[in-house]
C-alpha cells in the first residue's frame, strides 16, 4: 500500500434526534492502516491453526459480552443513528444469537465432504482465505458487523472492520467487546476511514476478500475494485421489496404485519417491505388498515421506550426521502398519511403512505430508505407478480394468501433472494440472506454465508 492510499480527515457523529454533535474522530492515518493489515496477516497464521472448539469458545464469549453490554451498546446506537432503544436492545440480543448459532454449528458446516470415486479417496476440505475486509452500513450498527463476523471468523479468517463513519462510536465500542471476548489480539480490528479510501484496500495483497453491505454506489465501487484485484467479494445492497396481498389473504393480519415490515427501524432497512402490491378486491380494506396503523405509530425521542419511530439517521437522508415523495406527488401519486417533514430539530420524517398511480412512480422505481410505504392496486396476482419483478432490485419479498401451495408457486415466479409467506422478511442466522439483480450477490448467514469465505480445497488420493 502506498502512503497516499488513504487520506486522514475528521469524522463527526451527530445525534439525529437533536442535531447536536456527539464526537469527532480522526480517520486513521495510512501508517496506522498499514500496521493493521500487517497484524491481520500475522494473526491469520495463528487463528487459522486454532481448533474449531477454540473458535466456538470465542464466539460464545462474544455472545456473553454482548449481552453484558447490551444497555450501553443500545444507548450508543440510539444516540448515533436514532434507533428506538427497544429495537436497539433487540438488535444486540439477535447479535449474541448469531454468535451462538455459529458456535453450535461450525463443526458441521466445516466438516470435510467425501466424494465417491472408485479407486480414490477424495474429499473437499474447507480452509480459510485470509484477512477479510468488512465494509458496513450504519442502519444496524451491531447486527451488520456480527452477522458478517461470526461466519467469517468461524471459517478461520481474520477480520478488518470498516464501519460507516456516522457510527464510529459504535464501531469502537464493538471493537472493545471483541477484545473482551478474546478476539481482540488482531483477529478482529477496526479502522476508521471514509468509504472510497477503504475501497482502495482491496488492492493490498494482505487483504484476501471483502464483504460490503451498503448502497448500490458503494457496492459497484467495491465490486469493481475486487474484480480488478481478482478477489472474492460479497455485496449486500439495496432493496425495494414487494409485499403482495392476494384476494384470499387475511387482510387485517397482512396490514398489521405491513406496518411492522415498513416502519421498523424507521423504515431504514434493506429488507423492509417498500412496495405494497394489492389485488383490487381487497385494496380498500388493506389501504385503510395500513393507513390507520401508520397513524397510530408513536414518533419521537428514540431513547423513550414508548417510541416506535425515531428520527432518520441523518438530515440529508431525510431530505432525500422528502424529495422522493415530492417527486411522487408531482408524478400524480396520492399521499394518504404523512408526506412532509416537520420543521423542528432532528431528522424526523413522519410515517407516510402513498398510493401510486402507476409503476413509473419514483417511489416504485427507487429505493426509499425511510418511513414511506408505496401502495399500488393490481387486478390479480399475475399482475402483482409482474409489478413485483418490474424493479431493478431483487432482495426479498412477501406474499399473503390463504393457499400455501399457491404461495409457494408465486414465490418461484419472483426474482428475489427470499420470499416470506404470510409474514415479513426477517434475517435469521439459520437461513441464507442475500439478493439478486441490483441487490447484490453472495449470501450471508446459514451454511451458505460461511462457505462464501472459504477455499473449498479438493484432496484426492489413489487407493
Ligand atoms: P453507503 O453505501 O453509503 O455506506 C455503506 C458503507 O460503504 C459505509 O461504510 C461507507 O463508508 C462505505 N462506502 C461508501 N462508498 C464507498 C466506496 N466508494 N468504496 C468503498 N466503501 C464505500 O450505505 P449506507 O447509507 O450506510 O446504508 C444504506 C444502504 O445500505 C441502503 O441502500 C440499504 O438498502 C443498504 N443495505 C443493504 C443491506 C443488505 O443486507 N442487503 C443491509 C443494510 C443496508
Amino acid at each position: 500500500m502506498t502512503s497516499t492510499a488513504v487520506a486522514a480527515r475528521p469524522i463527526r457523529s451527530i445525534n439525529p434526534a437533536t442535531d447536536e454533535p456527539i464526537a469527532d474522530y480522526t480517520a486513521d492515518r495510512p501508517e496506522t492502516v498499514d500496521a493493521v493489515l500487517t497484524r491481520s496477516r500475522a494473526a491469520f497464521s495463528r487463528w487459522r491453526a486454532t481448533s474449531l472448539d477454540e473458535r466456538a469458545t470465542r464466539l460464545r464469549a462474544m455472545a456473553h459480552v454482548l449481552r453484558d453490554n447490551a444497555t450501553d451498546a443500545a444507548a450508543l446506537m440510539t444516540r448515533e443513528m436514532g434507533k428506538p432503544v427497544v429495537q436497539a436492545e433487540a438488535e444486540v440480543e439477535k447479535s449474541a444469537g448469531v454468535c451462538e448459532y455459529y458456535a453450535d454449528n461450525l463443526h458441521a458446516m466445516l466438516a470435510a465432504e467425501r466424494a465417491d470415486i472408485p479407486g480414490r479417496e477424495a474429499f473437499v476440505q474447507f480452509l480459510p482465505l485470509g484477512p477479510v475486509l468488512a465494509i458496513m452500513p450504519w442502519n444496524y450498527p451491531v447486527w451488520q458487523v456480527m452477522r458478517a463476523a461470526a461466519p467469517i471468523l468461524s471459517a478461520g479468517n481474520t477480520l478488518v472492520v470498516k464501519h460507516a463513519e456516522g457510527v464510529s462510536g459504535s464501531a469502537l465500542f464493538l471493537q472493545s467487546l471483541f477484545a473482551q471476548a478474546g478476539l481482540g489480539d488482531d483477529v478482529v480490528q477496526t479502522i476508521l476511514l471514509d468509504g472510497p479510501s477503504a475501497g482502495l484496500l482491496l488492492d493490498d495483497e494482505r487483504i484476501a476478500a471483502a464483504t460490503l453491505t451498503g448502497s448500490e454506489r458503494a457496492g459497484a465501487a467495491v465490486g469493481a475494485a475486487a474484480g480488478g484485484a481478482l478477489k472474492k467479494c460479497v455485496l449486500e445492497l439495496g432493496g425495494s421489496d414487494a409485499f403482495i396481498v392476494a384476494e384470499d389473504a387475511d387482510v387485517d393480519a397482512a396490514a398489521a404485519c405491513a406496518v411492522r415490515a415498513r416502519f421498523q427501524n424507521t423504515g431504514q432497512s434493506c429488507i423492509a417491505a417498500k412496495r405494497f402490491i394489492v389485488v383490487e378486491e381487497v385494496a380498500d380494506r388493506f389501504i385503510a388498515a395500513l393507513a390507520d396503523g401508520a397513524r397510530a405509530l408513536v414518533v419521537g425521542d428514540p431513547s423513550d421506550r414508548a417510541t416506535d419511530v425515531g428520527p432518520m439517521s441523518r438530515r440529508e437522508l431525510r431530505d432525500e426521502l422528502a424529495g422522493q415523495v415530492d417527486r411522487a406527488v408531482a408524478h400524480g401519486d396520492t399521499v394518504i398519511v404523512g408526506g412532509a417533514p416537520g420543521d423542528g430539530p432532528g431528522a424526523f420524517y413522519p410515517p407516510t403512505v402513498v398510493e401510486v398511480s402507476d409503476t413509473a412512480s419514483p417511489i416504485m422505481r427507487e429505493e426509499t430508505f425511510g418511513p414511506v410505504a408505496a401502495v399500488i392496486r393490481v387486478p390479480d396476482v399475475d399482475a402483482a407478480v409482474a409489478v413485483a419483478n418490474d424493479s431493478p432490485y431483487g432482495l426479498s419479498s412477501a406474499v399473503w394468501t390463504a393457499d400455501r401451495d399457491r404461495a409457494v408457486a408465486i414465490a418461484a415466479r419472483l426474482d428475489t433472494g427470499g420470499c416470506f409467506i404470510n409474514s415479513m422478511t426477517a434475517s435469521d442466522p439459520r437461513i441464507p440472506f442475500g439478493g439478486v439483480k441490483r441487490s447484490g450477490f453472495g449470501r450471508e448467514l446459514g451454511a451458505y454465508g460461511l462457505r462464501e469465505f472459504v477455499n473449498a480445497q479438493t484432496v484426492s488420493i489413489p487407493d
